[in-house]
């Protein structure tokens, strides 16, 4: 190992996305340091301290937190915005709030999920019950840090586990100031520790760790894969994986009829977060009579988006993650337009900052069939635009891909809204709107886009417990 590796294995870099500057550095976690605290957690487990704690009491330490994040909310807004280049309006009005309220709905559900009695005949009587599964681990992406962290806190804590956190490395800051904050409610030490580190160090030690016995993972599928992979060679732990996408936006022949709202939305869709949100509407599935016209609404909403530092409230668009990120989608469009597609963009305006991975909101038509652009997850600001004639061929195109995670779908018509909306393999389907649910609804994927338990509404507890049948013979 070189002594740059070595160096990178102690500290994580924080570097703005949208200058190049460096923000901070912070510890990274050992292989040994995190088989240290899965012990320690497992201990606190053993104990009871939280486990056999009382879930209404649960509940009331998990409310302190939601209030606690809401006292804190500019402070964690600035940070994801600052880390990951989001623009602070979508931290402030979106993330950070969606995150509260994840913590205050799984508090107030801690002792409100009930278990069943199974119909059983009278010598006897089965009770099933959900138990927390011990020590669990969550490992998060860095496109929604304080998000993806309140989806998996909340349930894994309302239902009694000790619960190891690893952030991803480009966004550790929000999520260490929940672990301070988590400790200010009066959570008992050793239940929630933040642990920030490298992937290949870190996130790979707790996925082979044994005594984590449920691991919630949210990235991309190929290190979901590696995740699975060591679970398997190692203790079967309950892996629940949260992926990629290639979502379709299906806009029948009426779609126009929404006018402004369809391509707001569409827009949205496609570009949130820069696009790089694995539940993007990143392609664009259109009735060929419409077409034409949608290409040049859409093409002339997303020229219009405010491109600029994450820190000033108007800017819609900031800087993709990485100069890495960047050369990646660069290179996926360039491949696209020497392939013959057409591009359209309005390009960058003037005056960003040099080393900012800044790259313009694009939309391609005409792309070969199978070619990347459309097959693969750019995780960008890059929309394809298909045509299809018959409502079949939308339904065949919406599922070539590998990825099942979301889709839209635009029309009055009720009854091809519903066939549509079945048609399509994804886990969440929205009709009319884009839109992953609220915080009552499941979200999780099909196919390659995940597995293993849902994340939001009651659904998100079987993630995080086992379930147990208790028999009594009555005599
Ligand atoms: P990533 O897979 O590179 O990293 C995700 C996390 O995994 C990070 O914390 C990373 O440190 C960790 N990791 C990396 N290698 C590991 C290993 N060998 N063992 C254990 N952990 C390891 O993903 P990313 O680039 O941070 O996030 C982008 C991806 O996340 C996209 O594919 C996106 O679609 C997906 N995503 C999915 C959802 C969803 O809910 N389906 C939500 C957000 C993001």
């Amino acid at each position: 190992m070189s002594e740059r590796d070595t160096e990178m294995e102690e500290t994580l870099s924080v570097v703005n996305p949208a200058t190049g500057e460096l923000i901070t550095t912070v510890p990274a976690v050992s292989a040994d340091g995190v088989a240290a605290t899965a012990e320690r957690a497992h201990q606190v487990f053993e104990s009871g301290v939280w486990s056999r704690r009382a879930p209404r009491e649960r509940a009331a330490v998990l409310l302190r937190l939601a209030d606690l994040m809401e006292r804190d909310a500019e402070d964690l807004a600035r940070m994801d915005s600052e880390d990951a280049g989001k623009p602070i309006t979508e931290c402030r009005t979106g993330d950070v709030p969606g995150a509260v309220e994840s913590i205050r709905w799984f508090a107030e559900a801690a002792d409100k999920v009930f278990g069943r009695i199974a119909p059983t005949g009278h010598d006897s009587l089965g009770l099933v019950s959900r138990e927390p599964v011990g020590v669990a681990a969550a490992i998060l992406p860095w496109n929604y840090p304080l998000a993806m962290a309140a989806w998996k806190v909340g349930p894994a804590l309302a239902a009694g586990n000790s619960l190891l956190l690893k952030p991803a490395e480009a966004t550790p800051r929000s999520t260490l100031h929940l672990a301070a904050l988590v400790a200010e409610a009066g959570l008992p030490d050793g239940v929630l520790t933040v642990l920030p580190g490298h992937g290949s160090v870190t996130g790979a030690a707790l996925a082979r760790n044994p005594l984590v016995r449920a691991l919630s993972f949210t990235g991309s599928t190929s290190t979901g894969r590696r995740i699975l992979t060591a679970a398997a060679e190692t203790n079967f732990k309950r892996v629940s994986l949260e992926m990629g996408g290639k979502s379709p936006q299906i806009l029948m022949p009426d779609a126009l009829e929404y006018g402004e709202e369809l391509i707001d939305n569409m827009t949205e869709a496609a570009f949130l977060t820069m696009g790089q949100n694995c539940t993007a509407g990143s392609r664009v599935l259109v009735h060929h009579s419409i077409a034409e016209e949608v290409l040049d609404r859409f093409t002339t909403a997303a020229k219009k988006l405010v491109i600029g530092d994450p820190a000033d409230e108007r800017t819609q668009m900031g800087p993709l993650i990485s100069r890495a990120a960047f050369d990646r989608v660069a290179a996926a469009v360039d491949a696209a337009r020497g392939a013959g597609a057409q591009i359209h963009t309005a390009g960058l305006p003037h005056g960003l900052p040099s080393r900012g991975a800044y790259y313009p909101p694009t939309v391609i038509s005409r792309a070969p069939e199978g070619s990347d652009v459309l097959t693969q997850e750019l995780f960008g600001p890059v929309v394809t635009v298909q045509t299809f004639t018959s409502e079949e061929e939308a339904v065949r195109m919406a599922n070539t891909t590998e990825y099942g995670l979301a889709a839209s779908v635009w029309t009055r018509d009720l009854d091809a809204a519903l066939r549509l909306a079945r048609g399509v393999q994804a886990g969440v389907v929205s009709v009319n709107a884009y839109s992953e649910g609220d915080i009552t609804t499941p979200f999780g994927g099909w196919r390659q886009s995940g597995f293993g338990g849902a994340e939001k509404s009651t659904s998100a507890f079987e993630q995080w417990t086992s379930q147990k049948t208790l028999w009594i013979r009555t005599r």
